[in-house]
């Protein structure tokens, strides 16, 4: 299956989703107070509402608006740069030979088990 062109993707946001099915979806899963800030953000990341400015060239009459983002961390329209570099980052470190690479969260608890050196942490200090 080939991955749809980006003006195709552009409709695929999730604060599309949300906007749309925030209610029926709190009402089925109630969000703890984080997933609720989160999806608060996500829901108005880069529309008028969060204000913007208008980019334009001079020279070939190009323009577009850009509207401000949430920076929320859960946000995929804010943290795709960030993303982009974790990927590339993860890219050099794939051994050559074929193998299932697994990204997952581990319970508090076992981070000190996992991280002991570290007192806890992967990178040395809290985040
Ligand atoms: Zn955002």
């Amino acid at each position: 299956m080939k991955w749809p062109a980006t003006s195709q993707r552009a409709r695929l946001y999730l604060a599309k989703i949300a906007r749309g099915h925030r209610p029926d979806l709190e009402q089925r899963h109630p969000p703890s107070k984080l997933k609720c800030r989160a999806l608060s953000d996500i829901t108005v990341c880069r529309i008028a509402l969060m204000g913007g400015n208008r980019n334009a060239c001079a020279a070939c009459g190009w323009e577009e608006q850009a509207y401000g983002s949430c920076g929320n961390r859960n946000c995929p329209k804010c943290q795709a740069l960030a993303q982009e570099h974790w990927i590339a980052a993860m890219a050099k470190l794939i051994l050559p030979v074929l193998h299932i690479h697994l990204v997952f969260t581990l319970p508090s608890e076992s981070r000190e088990r996992c991280f002991p050196v570290c007192g806890g942490t992967r990178r040395g200090k809290d985040r």
